[in-house]
């Protein structure tokens, strides 16, 4: 039957993704980086809800999508890896799991991150010419990267996402 009951439509999500466990202070850059503001679908967005983990969290439901852009997602996992990531099919959390056998997360890019982050070198071909950018990784203990195309070599705290 269908559901009408709205506090249980906020409730439950039958068919879906989960994002929890956001950085409040990077919630809205989450949303804009999935480019939520053009879904159609409905979205439940939680912002600075307590967290015993965390103090404050952020979360976002998005109701009948399970599939995203694998760069928006990558993206996003820069600013919030340790962002959990469910996906609701007939209400049930699908039983993906990270490699860990954690709960699923963000999905920090493997080994390239094409076209996630600008290059902080002004005179690299990538800030003069229009093309993408690519680094890859020095060391994704600390969160190292290294520019393909002039060797500049960046730390976390000096990301700058495109
Ligand atoms: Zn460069």
């Amino acid at each position: 039957m269908e559901q009408n009951d709205s506090t249980k439509q906020v409730a439950a999500i039958k068919n879906g993704t989960v994002i929890d466990h956001i950085p409040p202070e990077h919630l809205f850059k989450i949303i804009d980086i999935l480019e939520i503001g053009d879904m159609d679908n409905t979205v439940t967005i939680g912002y600075r809800l307590p967290s015993g983990k965390m103090g404050r969290k952020g979360m976002i439901k998005i109701f009948d999508k399970t599939e995203f852009d694998q760069t928006a997602l990558e993206k996003a996992a820069l600013l919030a890896p340790n962002a959990t990531v469910n996906k609701i099919i007939d209400y049930k959390v699908s039983l993906d799991k990270d490699e860990n056998g954690g709960k699923p997360c963000l999905p920090l890019p493997e080994k390239e991150l094409r076209n996630i982050v600008k290059c902080t070198n002004p005179r690299c071909i990538t800030n003069n010419e229009p093309m993408p950018t690519l680094f890859t990784w020095v060391d994704r203990g600390d969160w190292t990267i290294k520019c393909e195309y002039c060797g500049r070599k960046i730390k976390k705290e000096n990301f700058e996402l495109k």
